[in-house]
C-alpha cells in the first residue's frame, strides 16, 4: 500500500501532518506524543491547538527530509501504564552525625557509609553502631573562578569502593580529583584530566572489581579511560590512543557505569556535533587481555544518539541489560521515559544492541535492583517493571540519591540526614 506521500516505499521516521507533508519549504515541527504508549508524530504550528485531533501519515525517506525544519519542542506526553502492587516497607530516617558538619556527599560501603564533609574531611560512619571517625582529608575543591557550562555547575562528588577500603573525591564538570586509601588516609592517585571540554561531563570515575580486587577507572584525557590499582595508583590498562579509524575514537567520555558484577562498562559520552551517545564494552576482557583487546571484538556497543543530550540517567539491570533515561533523539524533543537494551543481543549492524522495551514515565535518578527499575523524581520514588514497561507503585516524597546494593537499600541524602528504604527483593 502506498504511503500518505503517494510513494510505494518503506515508511521512514515518524508520521507527519499533511501541512508538513505538502510543504514546499522547510517547516518547523513539534514532536507530538499521542498518549498511546510511546507513539509520536510530527505536527506543525497550525496543528498545535488541536494536536490530539490532528491527522498524520507515514512518508518515505525522501519526503520525510524534503520539508524538514527545526524542532519546536514536545507536545503531549508518552503514556504511563500503571499496574499497581502494594509497596511494602517503610522509609526510616537517621540524622547525620553531628561531628560531620555539612555533608556534601555520601557513599554506601561495607559496614556503613563514607561521608564527605564541606570542609574536606572524609569520615567513616556506621549509623547502626553510632560511630563516626575521620579517615582522610582532601585538598580537592571547586575552583573559585569556575564558570558553569550550560548550567553544569562544578561540584564535589564522592565515590568509594564497595568494601570501603578506597574512596575518591572528584570535581564533576571539572579537572581534578584524588583517590584515597582509607586505611591510612594517604592519597594514592592524584587525578587531573586534560581539561579539554571537561566542563561538559561529570568527572569520569568509578570503582569496580576484578578477581576480588578493587579497581578505579578514570578519564585522563577527553577520549582515554584508564584503570588503576587504588592501593598504589599503578596503571593497569588504558584505552588505546585516539585513532580516527577505530570505532571507539572521538568520544568525550562522561559518567562511567560499571555493570553490577563489573563485566561490562558503559560511558555516557558525547561526540561532535555534539551528540550524546552512551557506549559500552566488555570490561572483563579489557582487564584480562589489556590494550590488545581493542584490536578484536571487545563487545563494543553504541546506544542511540540524542542530539545535545548526555549526562542522562543510566543504570544496569544486570550484566547484559542497560537502561537509558529519556525518550527522543534530540534534547529539544526529550520526554520522560526509559529505554532498555540487551547488550548480549547485538542488532543488525553488530554494535547497536537490541532495544527490548521503551516506555513513558520514568524521570529523575535511576536505580535498579532485583530486575526492577526505580526512579526518583521531584514527586518521589516510582517502581517499574522494565520488561512490561509498567509502573508497579510509588513512594511519594521519597527521593533517593544513592543505592546501597549490599544492604538492598535506596538512600536519600538531605541536609537533615539520610532516609532509607529496603527494596522488596532484597534479603531481610
Ligand atoms: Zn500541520
Ligand atoms: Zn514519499
Amino acid at each position: 500500500m502506498p504511503l500518505s506521500c503517494g510513494h510505494d516505499a518503506p515508511a521512514y521516521g515518524v508520521p507527519v501532518c499533511e501541512h508538513i507533508r505538502t510543504a514546499t519549504a522547510a517547516l518547523d515541527h513539534y514532536l507530538h506524543y499521542t498518549g498511546h504508549g510511546v507513539e509520536r508524530r510530527r505536527l506543525c504550528g497550525k496543528c498545535r491547538p488541536e494536536a490530539d485531533a490532528a491527522v498524520a501519515g507515514e512518508v518515505c525517506e525522501e519526503c520525510f527530509y524534503a520539508s524538514e525544519g527545526g524542532s519546536l519542542g514536545v507536545l503531549g506526553r508518552p503514556e504511563v501504564v500503571d499496574a499497581p502492587r502494594p509497596v511494602a516497607g517503610t522509609v526510616t530516617a537517621t540524622p547525620l552525625p553531628e561531628e560531620a558538619g555539612e555533608v556534601v556527599d555520601i557513599a554506601p560501603v561495607h559496614g556503613g557509609f563514607v561521608l564527605l564533609s564541606g570542609d574536606g574531611r572524609l569520615l567513616r560512619w556506621d549509623p547502626e553502631a553510632g560511630t563516626c571517625a575521620e579517615v582522610a582529608r582532601t585538598g580537592v575543591s571547586v575552583p573559585a573562578d569556575a564558570e558553569p557550562w550550560c548550567g553544569h555547575e562544578q561540584a564535589l562528588r564522592l565515590h568509594a569502593s564497595r568494601d570501603g577500603a578506597f574512596a575518591a573525591v572528584v570535581v564533576d564538570h571539572g579537572r581534578r580529583g584524588e583517590v584515597f586509601d582509607l586505611a591510612t588516609g594517604a592519597v594514592t592517585l592524584a587525578l587531573e584530566n586534560d581539561g579539554y571540554h571537561s566542563n561538559t561531563v561529570p568527572f569520569s570515575l568509578a570503582f569496580s572489581e576484578h578477581e576480588g580486587r578493587a579497581l578505579v577507572l578514570h578519564r585522563t584525557n577527553w577520549s582515554v579511560i584508564e584503570v588503576a590499582d587504588p592501593a598504589t595508583g599503578e596503571r593497569l590498562v588504558r584505552l588505546p590512543a585516539d585513532d580516527p579509524a577505530s570505532a571507539w575514537s572521538g568520544y568525550f567520555h562522561g559518567a562511567l557505569h560499571p555493570s553490577p558484577a563489573g563485566t561490562r562498562l558503559a560511558s555516557d559520552a558525547w561526540l561532535w556535533s555534539p551528540v550524546g551517545r552512551t557506549v559500552a564494552w566488555n570490561l572483563t576482557q579489557w582487564l584480562t587481555e589489556g590494550e590488545r583487546a581493542w584490536e578484536g571484538d571487545i563487545g563494543w556497543s553504541t546506544l542511540p544518539d540524542c542530539a545535545y543530550l548526555w549526562d542522562r540517567p543510566v543504570v544496569w539491570l544486570d550484566e547484559d541489560r542497560l537502561v537509558l533515561g529519556w525518550l527522543g533523539e534530540d534534547d529539544l524533543e526529550k520526554a520522560p521515559g526509559a529505554r532498555v537494551f540487551d547488550l548480549a543481543a547485538p542488532g543488525r549492524d553488530g554494535t547497536d544492541p537490541v532495544e527490548t522495551a521503551a516506555f513513558g514515565g520514568p524521570e529523575g535518578r535511576f536505580f535498579a535492583a532485583d530486575g526492577l527499575l526505580y526512579t526518583a523524581s521531584e514527586a518521589g520514588l516510582d517502581i517499574w517493571d522494565p520488561a512490561a514497561g509498567t509502573r508497579l507503585g510509588s513512594l511519594p516524597g521519597f527521593r533517593p540519591t544513592h543505592h546501597d546494593p549490599a544492604r538492598g537499600e535506596l538512600v536519600e541524602l538531605s541536609a537533615l540526614g539520610i532516609r532509607r528504604w529496603r527494596t522488596p527483593g532484597a534479603a531481610v
